[in-house]
């Protein structure tokens, strides 16, 4: 059978490695000019950063076996327990204070408890399709015992899941809430990619007979009874079938069939994240004769911060989500303007401070932000259903995965899509 597919990030590229295996011939289509997507490694004058996605959690096991088999071992941070500063105080990361850890731990019980006695289709249930129609803040608000408590738990759960906790419906976030039950303690943001994330996805894509097609946007699909018909900006390609990863709103921007504007509706209520990530590089890693272990959280304008640099860069990563990214994104200097906000805590870091290059995913227009979240009210419509096939296209992506928004997501729609292909 040959297969067309839309985009050549991991979830693509997956797909074409697990179909080329079963036999099919395989031909990727890519706007951008490199493989990659959301994982985009970014050399520095020295060693490099990642300036998308970039941390394995030890319980994305596809992710983990994966790299195995091109012999990469995933490489473990040491940055625990980070550093909070609020309100100019400063604290370890895993102990916060008594209010915000009462708070913290709190929210935590009672998520836990939800989540446990949630049925696998909660938005069948009239109520727990109520919880929709609420965001995480409410629920926040309603949860949390004091001011500094209420702020940790939402820098914490702003940075988890990338956007201002207003703008997340609860039910959605019960929901995954469940992939973390049977989390252990450490397994979170524990590793890295040896040679950097996108490496993975160059490793796959030298394995590959496939073709790749660079500059390639899809405009346009129509599916037939026994073919499917893609058009990009310059021509017309026919294939037996296709699958198209391309992220939600890039998804629902695309001509639909006419009668299939329902599903493309439907797609267009998943949104994605407002981040930005500010590569901060210095002239030397002046950290290193601090006690900073190498992770902050803090209520400045730089968010959240860690040490990005790796085989020599002397780079530190800001991570700054929803509204705040994107007022900073409109700023005349961004990255000054997150420098000087780290500065407040480290001052000694302006006297070494080079420049910064910021990956402002809200802007990019073949992903429209950074990984994918679904608003209040939203979650019982757009999600039931998401990745069905329309004739032959299917779908895949991290956003029709239950690990909703990280490569291990993408993994999971790859094989997801190779079962539905076989099993045909
Ligand atoms: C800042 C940031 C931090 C992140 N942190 C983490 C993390 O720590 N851990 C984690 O697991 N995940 C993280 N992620 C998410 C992770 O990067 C994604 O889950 C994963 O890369 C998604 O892969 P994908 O193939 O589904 O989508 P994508 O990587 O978006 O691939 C889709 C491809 O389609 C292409 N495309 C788009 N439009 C078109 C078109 N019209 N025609 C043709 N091609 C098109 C794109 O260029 C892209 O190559 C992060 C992402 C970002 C941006």
């Amino acid at each position: 059978m040959k297969i067309a597919i839309v985009g050549a990030g991991l979830a693509g590229l997956r797909a074409a490695q697990l179909l080329e295996q079963s036999g099919n011939e395989v031909v990727i289509f890519e706007a951008r000019d490199r493989v990659g997507g959301r994982l985009h490694t970014v050399q520095s004058s020295e060693g490099f950063y990642e300036g998308g996605g970039e941390w394995i959690d030890g319980d994305h096991h596809r992710l983990i076996s994966l790299l195995k088999e091109f012999n990469l071992e995933p490489e473990p941070t040491d940055f625990y327990p980070g550093i909070v500063v609020s309100r100019g105080e400063v604290a370890p990361e895993d102990n916060p204070g008594d209010r915000a850890t009462a708070d913290f731990d709190g929210i935590d019980e009672a998520a836990s408890a939800i989540a446990q006695r949630m049925p696998a289709e909660p938005w069948l249930d009239e109520d727990y399709a109520d919880l929709d129609r609420k965001s995480l803040a409410d629920w926040f608000d309603r949860q949390c015992t004091s001011d500094v408590g209420r702020w940790f738990v939402e820098a914490y759960y702003r940075s988890d899941e990338g956007e201002d906790t207003d703008q997340i419906s609860l039910l959605s976030w019960l929901h995954f809430y469940r992939n973390y039950l049977a989390r252990e303690v450490g397994e979170m943001s524990a590793a890295r990619i040896p040679g950097g994330s996108q490496t993975l996805c160059q490793h796959i894509a030298d394995g590959l007979q496939a073709e790749i097609l660079y500059g390639k946007s899809l405009k346009s699909f129509e599916t037939r009874e026994d073919h499917v018909e893609l058009w990009f900006e310059d021509e017309m390609v026919f294939a037996d079938r296709a699958i198209i990863t391309v992220p939600p709103p890039i998804l629902a921007q695309i001509e639909w069939p006419v009668d299939q504007e329902f599903r493309r509706n439907q797609i267009a209520q998943i949104n994605m994240a407002r981040i930005i990530k500010v590569a901060l590089e210095y002239k030397t890693a002046w950290w290193e004769q601090s006690d900073w272990s190498g992770r902050l959280l803090t209520d400045l304008p730089c968010q959240q911060v860690w040490i990005g640099g790796r085989h020599g860069a002397n780079v530190l990563c800001a991570y700054i989500c929803g509204e705040e990214a994107q007022m900073i994104a409109q700023s005349s200097d961004p990255a000054q303007r997150v420098q000087n906000a780290f500065a407040e805590i480290f001052p000694e870091s302006s006297d070494h401070f080079i420049g910064g290059k910021v990956h402002a995913w809200l802007d990019d227009p073949y992903a429209n932000g950074a990984f994918p979240f679904i608003k209040p009210g939203k979650f019982v419509t757009a999600w039931p259903g998401r990745a069905e096939p329309v004739g032959n296209v299917h779908f895949a992506g991290d956003w029709t995965a239950e690990w909703f928004g990280f490569m291990e997501g993408a993994l999971e729609s790859a094989e997801r899509v190779n079962q539905e292909i076989n099993n045909e």
